[in-house]
């Protein structure tokens, strides 16, 4: 290929983004920079934290620039390089963009992969990728429930959700799920092992709560966060006395200009609960334990890790908001290419 497609953030969007919000450019395939290389991107993450990183607002990453393609993890090949610990041909796992070459500088944050390992190399960004062990840390390391306590976890027949759904029956949890619609509900019970699932939509905050109580009479142990908003006031609502709540994402939030925040905030006072705000970067120099934990229980059947690769850079946009409508069942993940 000698053109470069890429996929820019042309102004920041306001509320749910619009198409004109970004634009598709053509540019020369870039060169290797002095020391460093050139990745043909094949796979690109789809997460909702890039709708955050859209907005000039303090975050823990700097917002995208204005006219930079969307920042995005990626898996490729390298196609040029001078850099003495990337050969072209090698399979590698980045910081990167919505575009078919990304610049690597020496010194940035790449790693080799093996995609002989793997049935599809989608699934660094998957089950051996940041959203696997997100469900992973989330739960053997931070909120850690113990056999027999109750796991509520919202956003559950998404991508980190579902498998921390599945986690957590592994763990010894009894596990209830919250999800959009009577399909995704029963996915949860069926495909992922949940013990009860619960539809969340159009419903009110006190209505949710009630089918939470019936479900969990004397409260829960473990709340994990993905949605906010009313979700999550209703599930603060049957909290168990000395609850932890991994407060992982917010995705309700995301698109809302006016945040809604949570409105039963006494119940953690006193229920004397603890409410951990969650990043998975705490985690890098651990993926590669986390990993090899998600690879085996996957071995042995234990947990199952769907994706929805969705094909077409020229696409980006219609795909990435299929996280915002619920319409992406399994990690959303964009096919930009096979290989070189
Ligand atoms: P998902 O695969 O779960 O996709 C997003 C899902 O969110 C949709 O399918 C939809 O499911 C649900 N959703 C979308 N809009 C709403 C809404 N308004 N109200 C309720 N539910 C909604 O995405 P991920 O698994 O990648 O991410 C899940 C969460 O985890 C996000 O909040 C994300 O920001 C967070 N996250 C946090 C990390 C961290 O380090 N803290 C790392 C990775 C992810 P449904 O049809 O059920 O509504």
């Amino acid at each position: 290929m000698t053109v470069n497609r890429r996929f820019l953030l042309a102004r920041r969007p306001v509320g749910t983004p619009v198409s004109d919000d970004f634009s598709l450019v053509e540019q020369a395939v870039p060169e290797a920079p002095k020391g460093g290389f050139v990745v043909r991107n094949c796979y690109a993450s789809l997460d909702p934290a890039q709708r955050g990183w859209m907005d000039d607002a303090p975050s823990y990453m700097p917002p995208i620039p204005l006219g930079d393609p969307v920042r995005a993890t990626t898996v490729g090949v390298v196609a040029a390089s001078d850099s003495p610990d990337f050969a072209v041909g090698d399979w590698v796992l980045g910081l990167n963009g919505l575009e078919d070459y990304s610049v690597n500088h020496a010194g940035g944050f790449t790693m080799k992969v093996d995609p002989s390992i793997v049935d599809s190399p989608s699934r660094f960004l998957s089950a051996m990728g940041a959203v696997g062990l997100t469900a992973y840390f989330g739960l053997t390391d931070v909120a850690k429930p113990q056999p027999g306590e109750t796991l509520l976890v919202s956003g559950a027949a998404g991508a980190v959700g579902s498998a921390v759904g599945q986690i957590g029956k592994i763990m010894g949890a009894r596990v209830i799920g919250i999800a959009g619609g009577a399909e995704k509900c029963r996915r949860l019970t069926e495909d992922y092992g949940f013990d009860v699932s619960i539809d969340y939509k159009g419903k009110s905050v006190d209505a949710l709560a009630a089918e939470i109580r019936e479900a969990a009479p004397d409260g829960v142990n473990v709340i994990f966060e993905n949605v906010g908003g009313d979700v999550f006031d209703a599930e603060l609502l049957n909290l168990a006395k000395h609850a932890r709540i991994v407060l992982c994402g917010l995705i309700s939030e995301y698109n809302s200009p006016t945040k809604i925040g949570a409105r039963n905030l006494w119940s953690v006072l006193t229920n004397q609960a603890t409410l951990y705000g969650y990043l998975i970067m705490d985690y890098a120099p651990r993926f590669a334990e986390g990993g090899a934990v998600m690879a085996e229980w996957m071995a042995q059947g234990k947990l199952r890790i769907d994706e929805d690769v969705q094909e077409g850079l020229e696409n980006a946009y219609a795909i990435f908001m299929r996280l915002f409508t619920g319409a992406n069942t399994g990690k959303l993940v964009l096919k930009i290419a096979d290989g070189l």
